[in-house]
């Protein structure tokens, strides 16, 4: 039989499942660099140039390897097109892949198999600690779907900073209280610089290449550093572990200007383009949690985003597509401010949040669900659109990890299927946790009016037109308590106010 094993741009991995039990002497490998996929939403040209350059490195040491190998560079037709053209053309009988990350290319995959009556073997990601199955199984007799709960298992199940006897290390499962503080008012002082890649000749030929065929695309090249090779992103994770590890937890929620890394990881590219394993990545962080008396608190709060968040978020995309895409449990229509796409906008916040996004196409967490993820819920935008932003512009942004966090997490577009509430705050939150508000034209304290900050009186107006709503369930029932200290009058000017925002959302 003639097999071709298709590795995809996100399936970077030479030991992974795609090229297990390969044969040397009747299969081939297969990659395809498609056009198409990179305007299938309007990617950042620094997100194109890491999957084309990051392909390009993995084609050269299959090479090296003497791995039989198609490359099909630039193609006009999107990948399941181009992969249909070389099945037909080679006579093939077995197709090999590992699961996309993407539901719409699992399907489109297993379509084509059907129409050429292959044998497709789509086999699973071992990338991932919890198999489709296994989350399947969990899920069965569940009433709540949550985080903690999975997380825990996990822990266990791997035997992940637990005792003998099953119990968390340090007698608690989370740390999260101690994990959530600003930096000084004074600033951040000095962070570690994360390790940064200068590009070699196939990246600057790929830089090149993106700025000829997508000029038009947003985002910058001008800092493109990323690891696009395993040995990268190994030395990328080796200089994390030992130098920026131990104030991770800490200041993991805290924002300041012109900081667009803080104490994070900058990892999440590498282990989605399967340049990392988890497990390694896991491995090294309690190792150097040994080696340098790191605090429990820090080690557990990384582990949290690799062994419960990453993992769980994944199963909840598998399980809820496609109708995870659709959701729209607001009923929210208003189009994408424009300045999503330029960070041209008043806002202090959103401005240096999208601004380090179309600089680097990173920004962390509390950055992407508190500062662009709020406004966009408050502001009631499609879900669509945000997300489709949020998939373009993240050099990280796969499916399979964007849509649970943009549309569940951040949007509550679900309805809670696995958040209690939405992730809703004011102005305030931002000024407790950034020095964003201190250089902003609006007033993070004040709820309407010119000088008011408008994420505060979206925030307030969301609560007044969801109350009866939130009040009806336990869940959210506390959230709308402080309304009772806002007048009537004052809460008719918070909805006039709003009413002027969301009609001018282009003018902020
Ligand atoms: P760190 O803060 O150092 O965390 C370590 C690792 O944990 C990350 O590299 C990542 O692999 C994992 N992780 C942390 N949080 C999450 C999470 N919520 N879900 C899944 N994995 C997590 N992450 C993506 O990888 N791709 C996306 O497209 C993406 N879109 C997001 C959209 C929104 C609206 C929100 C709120 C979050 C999104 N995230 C996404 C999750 C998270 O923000 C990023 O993983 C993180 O900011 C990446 O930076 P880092 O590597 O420095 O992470």
């Amino acid at each position: 039989p003639k097999r071709i094993v298709l590795i995809l741009g996100d399936q970077l991995d030479l030991n992974g499942a795609a090229l297990r039990g390969f044969d040397f002497k009747t299969d081939e490998i297969v990659m395809i660099e498609s056009i198409a996929e990179a305007q299938y939403v309007w990617s950042h040209k620094a997100k194109i140039a890491l999957f084309l350059s990051a392909m390009r490195h993995f084609a050269i040491q299959l090479k090296e390897l003497k791995y039989p190998l198609t490359y099909i560079k630039d193609s006009p037709l999107s990948i399941v097109e181009a992969l249909k053209e070389k099945l037909i053309k080679k006579g093939v009988t077995d197709l090999i892949c590992v699961e996309p990350g993407e539901w719409r290319l699992k399907q489109q995959i297993e379509e084509l198999a059907g129409e050429l009556s292959l044998r497709l073997e789509m086999r699973e990601d071992d990338h991932f600690y919890c198999s489709h199955q296994e989350f399947l199984e969990w899920v069965a007799d569940k009433k709540e779907l949550r985080l903690e709960y999975f997380y825990r298992l996990m822990r266990k199940r791997h035997n992940i900073l637990v005792d003998n006897q099953g119990n968390p290390q340090g007698g608690q499962w989370n740390f999260d209280q101690d994990n959530r503080k600003s930096y000084s008012k004074k600033g951040p002082g000095i962070i570690e610089s994360p390790v940064l890649f200068e590009p070699d000749s196939a990246t600057k030929e790929v830089l090149e290449f993106v700025n000829d065929t997508y000029p038009n695309h947003p985002g910058s090249l001008d800092h493109f550093r990323w690891p696009v090779t395993r040995a990268q992103a190994l030395e990328a994770l080796d200089y994390f572990v030992e130098y920026r590890l131990r104030n991770f937890g800490v200041f993991q929620d805290a924002m300041w200007t012109d900081t667009p890394f803080g104490w994070h990881s900058i990892l999440s590219s590498s282990l989605n383009l399967k340049l990392l394993n988890p497990r390694e990545v896991i491995a090294a962080v309690l190792q150097a949690w040994k080696k340098y008396s790191l605090d429990l608190s820090t080690v557990e709060g990384f582990i949290r985003q690799i062994l419960g968040w990453r993992e769980f978020v994944r199963g909840m995309y598998y399980l809820d597509m496609p109708k995870m895409a659709q959701d729209n449990y607001y009923d929210h229509q208003r189009a994408l401010p424009k300045w999503y796409w330029t960070g041209q906008t008043n806002m202090a916040c959103m401005k240096d949040a999208i601004g380090q996004t179309l600089q680097y196409g990173y920004a962390h967490h509390i950055q992407r669900l508190m500062v662009t993820g709020n406004f966009a819920l408050l502001a009631e935008i499609l879900p669509k659109e945000v997300c489709d932003w949020y998939l373009a512009i993240y050099v990280d942004a796969i499916e399979w990890v964007e849509l649970p966090n943009t549309a569940g997490m951040a949007l509550f577009a679900n309805g809670g299927r696995f958040t209690s509430k939405p992730y809703i705050a004011s102005g305030a939150y931002i000024k407790r946790m950034s020095n964003y508000c201190g250089s902003c034209q609006y007033k993070s304290d004040v709820r309407f009016g010119e000088e008011a900050c408008p994420v505060t009186t979206l925030y307030w107006n969301f609560l007044i037109k969801h109350r009866s709503q939130f009040e009806s369930s336990p869940r959210t029932k506390l959230m709308t308590a402080n309304l009772k200290r806002i007048s009537d009058e004052d809460q008719k000017s918070i909805v006039e106010h709003a009413d002027h925002l969301l009609t001018h959302l282009n003018d902020l």
